[in-house]
């Protein structure tokens, strides 16, 4: 029987690729195996719990500091030759453009593993922007035998870069499959219970180009756009990222209509998004899963690999100087017209059926 392994180490990819590993699972004529890196130490396993997915492979990798790339990506090198070495693939998925996602791809093209890359030809054409996950998602596109792209436009993407249409598969991202298990009615958490009938803005932020000063104007702009308006409040669960944090408490920790939280698990997340009034964020997958609910999202980046609710209305990219993100968030605030112009769900990001899609074409494929 053929053998797949899925690679994948972060929170946000476990969120997509639990999805997929469930559906392969439940497929007769393939053995499905799941290593994963343990680059998010903490926040991985709770996905990995609320899908009930069990690692077959775990990488112990060394402690090291987050900043510290190049010893990162040298440890999950290593490591993940052994485990192609132990479990002998037929053929490997990683999923978008993480560290993970890099060595995982590499570590198979040196171990002559065919690859599949899940969420493929996602780019902002700025190295430097997200960093440096658009060398990432560029770098597995040149190793990978499949390309999963989640849209026509990450399609036409690679077409560009030359890669051949039929190793191209449109299929919606496994995200939304995620967020179709999740979200329900009448959900009740602490922070909705918080929030009671409050308009409630929802923030992440994370991205390594904004730590310091860009997150500190970002988060900033939160707190005057909540202390000024009675019935607004905000909250925050922090990525672990020890600079994104201190940043998080120096600007927020005092703010009363503010929650600060640790990280939340996936389905409170998901009901806690479905339920704010706006979301602000620097995140990838968070621009598309409050897209497909319908919530207007100003994005505090540059640029987004996500264009397709940009063209919809309902992500609008805002960067990180504070004035501009204050008066974003006082247009939404305040008019209600602007507001219904950018609250409609957008249905490019997928439609539920992803994992379906890709468990279908790689055992036709294999
Ligand atoms: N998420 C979560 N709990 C949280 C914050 C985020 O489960 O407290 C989920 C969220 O639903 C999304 C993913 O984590 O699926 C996004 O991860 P992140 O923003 O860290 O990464 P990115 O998508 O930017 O790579």
């Amino acid at each position: 029987m053929k053998k797949i392994l899925l690679i994948f180490g972060t929170r946000p990819e476990a969120v997509k690729m639990c999805p997929l590993a469930l559906e392969l699972r439940r497929r007769q004529d393939v053995q499905t195996l799941v290593c994963v890196t343990n680059q998010h130490r903490e926040i991985l396993p709770p996905v990995l719990d609320a899908f009930h997915v069990t690692p077959d492979e775990t990488l112990d990798l060394p402690e090291h500091a987050p900043e510290d790339l190049s010893g990162l990506t040298a440890a999950l090198l290593a490591g993940l030759r052994d485990v192609l070495a132990r479990t002998k693939p037929d053929l490997a998925l990683v999923q978008g453009d993480t560290a993970t996602t890099f060595a995982g791809a590499l570590a198979c093209f040196y171990a002559h593993v065919p690859v599949g890359h899940v969420e493929a030809g996602l780019r902002t054409f700025d190295m430097t922007r997200p960093w440096p996950e658009e060398l990432y998602r560029r770098a597995v596109t040149l190793m990978a035998r499949w390309h999963f792209a989640p849209t026509g436009q990450a399609r036409d993407n690679l077409l560009r870069e030359g890669v051949d249409r039929s190793r191209i598969f449109v299929t919606g991202n496994t995200v939304i499959d995620a967020l179709r298990t999740t979200v329900q009615d009448n959900y009740v958490n602490h922070i909705l219970a918080w929030a009671g009938s409050d308009r409630l803005l929802l923030v992440t932020a994370h991205r390594r180009e904004n730590l310091g000063p860009p997150m500190e104007r970002v988060l900033r702009a939160v707190r005057r756009a909540v202390e000024e308006r009675p019935d607004v409040k905000a909250v925050y669960p922090m990525h672990p990222n020890p600079a994104v944090r201190r940043t998080a408490q120096a600007v927020l920790a005092d703010c009363e209509r503010v929650l600060l939280t640790e990280p939340v698990a996936l389905a409170d997340f998901h009901n806690v998004l479905a339920r704010s009034f706006l979301i602000v964020t620097d995140s990838g997958g968070v621009q598309e899963e409050a897209a497909s609910l319908g919530k207007p999202v100003l994005v505090a980046r540059d640029a987004t690999e996500r264009p397709e609710g940009v063209a919809a209305g309902t992500l609008r990219v805002v960067g990180t100087d504070g004035e501009n993100v204050y008066r974003a968030l006082s247009k939404l605030l305040d008019d209600p017209s602007a507001y219904a112009k950018m609250a409609h769900a957008v249905p490019a990001y997928g439609d539920g059926g992803a994992s379906k899609r890709i468990a279908d074409i790689l055992l036709e494929e294999m």
